[in-house]
Parts: structure tokens; sequence; C-alpha cells
């Protein structure tokens, strides 16, 4: 992983979701996954990491302004099925509609990842309105729950739900405290979630990404702070996409069939360093 190219320099134009140095070992081989928010950042990287190790995926997002087509050629380019889903998972009937899709079009399905997210530009507490709690909650949070509802009736022995945190979950946020509130309440779910289901062996977890240069964050942030992102981190850099999907291809693998109820924390560390 550390052998990309570009992740010294992280400068780079775009994000590199394909590490063309992870080769993959058919671990996930024969499984069918879900992934949302899959043509774009982080959940792009975890798609084609998971066609990399052998299952079939299916990558689900907002609308089609993103790279879902593109995704999904180079998800079938490693010999496994795509499936590719626009839907808006903050309603429960689309998250219905969606599992049933996949189950359908693969024959079932083995490992959801719950990825979807987004949070509004920065903002002043005060000026949050109830709409927008609502739409990040919706998004970040209820699609969760809508989803591994719908998906857990074709879940069985060994499958694994792996869902999206952030640091900012743990180290709070002072701009994006409706989103960082969603991102704590994950860290909860996924423990409630994952007790519920141990005597079934499915196994709950989630990776809580640092600062990882996507999409996401020329949307959110003014043109200085895009700039300094990730200089914080005892790193002093921001991350990859290609450099989490490594975490999401353990948890839903056999590598970690002894753990559940966790996150794994991917964020250039986040301890003090002076
Ligand atoms: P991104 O903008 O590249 O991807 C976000 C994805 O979510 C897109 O595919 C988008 O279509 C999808 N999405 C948003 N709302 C949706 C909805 N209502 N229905 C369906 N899909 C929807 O950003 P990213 O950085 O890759 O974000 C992926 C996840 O990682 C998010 O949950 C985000 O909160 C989390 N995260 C990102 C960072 C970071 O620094 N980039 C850090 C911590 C956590």
């Amino acid at each position: 992983q550390s052998q990309q190219p570009g992740i010294e320099s992280e400068m780079t134009p775009e994000p590199i979701y394909d590490d063309a140095n992870y080769k993959g070992s058919g671990k996930l081989s024969g499984k069918t996954a879900l992934i949302t928010g899959g043509d774009s950042g982080i959940g792009r990287a975890v798609a084609v990491a998971y066609a990399k190790e052998g299952a079939n995926v299916a990558i689900a997002y907002l609308n089609e302004d993103g790279d879902a087509e593109k995704t999904a050629s180079v998800i079938e380019s490693y010999g496994v099925k795509a499936l590719k889903a626009a839907v808006d998972v903050s309603k429960v009937e689309n998250c219905k509609k969606l599992v049933d899709q996949v189950v359908s079009e693969f024959g079932g399905l083995n490992i959801l990842v719950n990825n979807a997210g987004k949070q509004f530009p920065t903002n002043n507490f005060l000026s949050i309105t109830p709409e927008q709690l609502r739409e990040t909650f919706e998004t970040n949070i209820f699609s969760m729950f809508y989803l591994a509802q719908a998906a857990l009736p074709h879940m069985s022995k060994g499958d694994a739900i792996i869902n999206t945190s952030s640091v900012t979950a743990y180290r709070g946020s002072p701009e994006l405290i409706d989103y960082s509130s969603t991102k704590g309440a994950i860290t909860s779910f996924t423990r409630s979630l994952a007790a519920n289901l141990v005597n079934k062996g499915i196994r709950v977890n989630a990776v809580a990404p640092g600062p990882i240069w996507t999409p996401l964050i020329p949307a959110t942030f003014d043109e200085q702070k895009v700039a300094q992102h990730g200089n914080d981190t005892p790193m002093g850099r921001r991350g990859q996409p290609s450099e989490n999907a490594p975490a999401y291809v353990y948890l839903a693998s056999n590598d970690s069939t002894y753990v559940t109820g966790q996150t794994i924390h991917v964020n250039g560390g986040d301890f003090i360093t002076s």
C-alpha cells in the first residue's frame, strides 16, 4: 500500500482508488456485496478492492453525476459482476427495493457496506436548519437502519455489515456538528447491532476514516481548508481512498472472524505528537 505513487506527495489531482499494487487473493470469492456511495471516493475504492478479491459488487449512489459507469466497468474488468443503482438511501422504501434488486440479480447478499454520507458545507452551529439536520441524519444514519433491516433477512452466518463512521465521531468538529453527531451515532449503532446479531454469526463493524482525498472535501471546505486538509494529522498529510479499502476487505473477509462491534481508525494517527 505504501508503495502507491502519489501517496507521499498527496496533492494528486485525482483520488487514487484503484491501487495497482493491491492484487487481491480471492478473499471474497463467491460473495456478494452492496456498497452505498460506491461510485465515488472511499466507496469506489472499496468496490474495486472487493472486485479484486472476487466478490460480485453492487454500487448504489445518489445520482448519475459521479463515476458509476466507469466504476462498474472497472469492477467487471476483474472478472466479477457489477450492478449499479441510482437510489436515494435516505428513504426506507428505496432501501427495500435496492436490496431486493441486489438479491434478485446476484442470488443473495453477504456483505453490506453502509458508506453513503453527506455533509453540508462548513457552517455556523446557529445556522443549522431543521431541514439540514433531518437530511444529514436521514442520509448518514437512518439509511443504515433501513438497509440493515432490508438486508438481514437475506444474510446468514459468516456475513458482515460494515459502516463508514468518521474521525469526527471521536474528535468532534467545530464546524460540522450535525455531521459529526451522525457519525457518533454510527459507533453506537455498530456496537448495538453487533451485540444483537452475535448469536447469528453476522458481524457488524465500522471504519472511521480521517481526512481522505475525495470529492466530498472540495464540496465541503473552502480553498484554504482544502489545501490544508490533513496537514494537522501526525502523518502530516491526508489519505487516499485506496488506503481505506484494505480495512473494509479485512472486516468483510474470514481474516476478521473474531472481530465484531469494533471501529477501525484509518486516519494517519490521532495522537498528540508534541
Ligand atoms: P464522496 O462524496 O466521494 O462519496 C459520497 C457518496 O455518498 C457518493 O457516492 C454519493 O452518491 C453517496 N450519497 C450521498 N447521499 C446519498 C443518498 N442520499 N443516497 C445514496 N447515496 C448517497 O465522499 P467520501 O469521502 O468517499 O464519503 C464516503 C463516506 O466516508 C461518507 O460516509 C463520509 O461521511 C465518510 N468519510 C469521509 C471522510 C473524508 O475525509 N473524505 C472522512 C471521514 C468519513
